[in-house]
């Protein structure tokens, strides 16, 4: 790496772990009190069952890798959290799913599962607009101001769009309406854990409807996800509002069909270029992982990092998790 380059690299990773300790008020509406570390999806019950030693690997940025990403083993107590709400709302709010025995035809619990994975996103947000906040302040001259500014401000829209679902969420909590379609099913268990959430409609259909109207769209449909393991099976957890019944059923359907291969498909496309929100185990890093690292961070730059070349979000390729042969398609697969 080069002098300037590491100077840069230096930078970032600063401005990286002075943001992640920033974000520290509780998300709950009109609360003021410091928030805690909390895990996206809970640490004992959920992210114990598929740890080994209590350790689980995610992607994480490396600004000293010159592609970004690398896989990292983290222990249980770090990995999938973040600092969500105060030690009082964590505990009176989600204690119905912090249970044993979970009821997924409740319509509060799948919300609560849903709530986190929202304050996640918007943290997560709200970190990189910390992040380029920082960097502009630390040396105005290395960076392009232009399209720093420009993240900054979609972020932020971002930000607004979520709080707009995150009210909704709320209201149905505390009311017996129901805004969202919440699906669920039994699937395989292989060692992964995944929160998430990502928008239907694809870039391509997006810039094609504002070119059309001449301005941009009100919202986007927004779908959200949770895999984790429950029982001696896994669970797949959905969520989407109301409103887009229509126009997103026929996707959301092909995650319950009643061929399981149709359904793990799907999960693996997701996993892989549209969410960047997932764990996963020892065994699962040697079966699908090991040795293909490069493949894997290959897609993220491609489909998942700022400005990413995927207009097609949604495309589907032959690839799945479950089955054997994954390392061998994936590693030869044609994404662009
Ligand atoms: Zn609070």
């Amino acid at each position: 790496m080069s002098k300037k380059n590491n100077e840069n690299a230096n930078l970032k990773a600063k401005c990286r772990s002075k943001t992640e300790k920033n974000i520290k008020t509780c998300y709950y509406p009109g609360c003021n009190e410091e928030s805690i570390n909390s895990h996206i999806l809970q640490k004992n019950g959920v992210l114990n069952k598929i740890a080994k030693d209590a350790h689980l690997w995610e992607i994480i940025v490396d600004e000293y890798s010159t592609e970004r990403f690398v896989f990292k083993r983290k222990g249980l107590n770090k990995i999938f959290s973040f600092n969500c709400f105060c030690n009082h709302h964590d505990s009176s709010l989600f204690k119905q799913i912090e249970s044993k025995t979970l009821d997924f035809t409740n319509y509060k619990t799948n919300l609560l599962f849903t709530l986190r994975t929202l304050y996640n996103e918007i943290f997560k947000k709200q970190k990189n607009i910390k992040i380029k906040e920082c960097l502009i302040k630390e040396n105005p001259n290395k960076f392009d101001i232009d399209e720093t500014l420009k993240t900054i401000n979609d972020e932020n829209l971002a930000i607004k769009d979520l709080q707009i679902i995150e009210q909704k969420i709320l209201h149905d909590l505390n009311s017996s309406d129901e805004t969202f379609v919440f699906n669920y099913r039994e699937i395989d268990d292989i060692g992964l854990c995944l929160s998430s959430f990502f928008t239907y409609d694809t870039t391509e259909e997006i810039e094609k409807a504002e070119a059309e109207i001449g301005k941009e769209l009100d919202r986007y449909s927004e779908i959200f996800i949770n895999i984790f393991p429950y029982e001696n099976k896994a669970i797949l957890m959905t969520a989407y509002e109301k409103i887009d019944k229509s126009k997103v059923e026929n996707y959301i359907n092909d995650f319950y069909n009643t061929d399981p291969k149709i359904c793990y498909q799907k999960i693996t496309n997701l996993a892989l270029f549209n969410c960047e929100n997932w764990v996963i185990n020892d065994d699962f890093y040697a079966n699908n992982v090991k040795g293909i690292e490069d493949k894997f961070i290959e897609v993220v730059n491609f489909a998942l990092y700022e400005n990413s070349a995927n207009k097609d979000e949604r495309k589907n390729f032959d690839i799945n998790f479950y089955e054997k042969d994954f390392k061998d398609k994936f590693k030869n697969l044609e994404i662009k």
